[in-house]
């Protein structure tokens, strides 16, 4: 067991004993538990949703119906409407079993992890929740608040959703056999107020000297997972030039880069290996390429230099010659505004 199995607890509880966030659903740090209808229906109602949110339902729903009986006896149309506006909606069914199963037993909640996850709507999560807060079970608590802080105190390097495993296993090295509802919640806290996502505030942490991700940079952990790469497309675009003048098109009003100004391209669905043939008889020369990262694929277009004589073929409906002392004001979109420029460099270079 690693060393900070003692003092990771003491520190976090001693903090929690001035800090504790007060909640309508909670006991103070230290005192007896609340009620486990209570604790129960602020778990399910803080599932997926904000303690400012839930605060005003819990209250409504607490004076409407007092104890788990007096739910488990209400129309399904009645609270399926108190319920309205918390959303996720399976949450409130799951709540009306649940009761009344507990009702069923005469109105007493199990008191054990392994009991109360037989109860309808109950998973993992809330079921651990309300045995240590309701019943100081040391159960495991983990959250994504829990989650994040755990990371980061242990540095986990294993990115989710495989690191979870590891953040279990330290969070249960962690958790004291004693006051493990007050731990449970004091993790909490922790990661809602201190341990935040962006711009934790290691400065005022009681678990600053235990942590390793201090001085690692904390918001690196929990490790993300790489992102899957996007789809690779290929296409070609045509630059077709006179007398200082290019010749550009605006591309049909839907669809990507819709209505804008362009260069005349392939729709960039063939494998655009350079040896196509553009929208003219005559000679293409590749001229390089140019990589453009849209949101849901990256294309490498190849630029193909027109060098025929055939001119008079190109519809002067479909396009317009553009002085090329002028493209700055053509309003080409990026990708086709890096393809001028790659096109514009070369004749340069042949210049010089
Ligand atoms: Fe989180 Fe910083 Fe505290 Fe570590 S020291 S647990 S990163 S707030």
């Amino acid at each position: 067991m690693d060393a900070s199995a003692d003092t990771i607890p003491a520190a976090l509880l001693a903090w929690y004993d001035t800090q504790a966030r007060t909640l309508p659903w909670r006991s103070p740090p230290g005192t007896p538990p609340p009620e486990p209808y209570r604790v129960w229906l602020s778990e399910v109602m803080l599932q997926q949703t904000t303690v400012a949110a839930v605060g005003p339902y819990f209250a409504k729903f607490l004076a409407r119906w007092p104890t788990v009986l007096d739910l488990a006896a209400a129309d399904d149309a009645d609270v399926m409407a108190a319920w309205a506006g918390l959303g996720y909606y399976a949450r409130a069914r799951n709540l009306l079993a649940c009761a009344r199963a507990v009702a069923a037993r005469g109105g007493v909640f199990p008191e054990t992890e392994g009991e109360l996850r037989q109860l309808p709507g109950l998973g993992a999560y809330t079921a651990a929740a309300v045995a240590a807060i309701a019943f100081g079970e040391r159960a495991i608590v983990v959250d994504a608040n829990v989650e994040r802080v755990v990371a980061r105190l242990f540095a986990i390097g294993e990115p989710l959703p495989a690191g979870r495993k590891a953040i279990r296993v330290r969070a249960e090295e962690i958790t004291p056999a004693a006051r493990a509802g007050d731990f449970a919640q004091a993790m909490m806290d922790l990661g809602a107020t201190v341990c935040t996502t962006r711009n934790p505030r290691c400065l005022l942490c009681p678990l600053a000297e235990p942590c390793a991700a201090r001085r690692q940079g904390a918001e690196r952990f929990p490790v993300k997972p790489a992102k899957a790469a996007k789809p690779q497309r290929r296409g070609q675009a045509y630059w077709i030039e006179r007398a200082g003048q290019v010749w550009l098109v605006q591309r049909p009003g839907t669809g990507m880069l819709g209505g804008m100004r362009a260069l005349p391209d392939d729709g960039w669905s063939a494998r655009g290996d350079g040896s196509g043939q553009g929208p003219l008889a005559g000679h293409w020369a590749p001229a390089g390429a140019v990589r453009h990262g849209f949101t849901h694929f990256d294309l490498d277009l190849q630029l193909m230099l027109y060098s025929g004589g055939d001119l008079d073929r190109l519809a002067a409906d479909s396009g317009e010659w553009w002085p090329l002392d002028r493209i700055e004001e053509a309003g080409l979109p990026t990708l086709f505004a890096k393809a001028a420029r790659l096109a514009l460099a070369q004749q340069e270079d042949l210049g010089e």
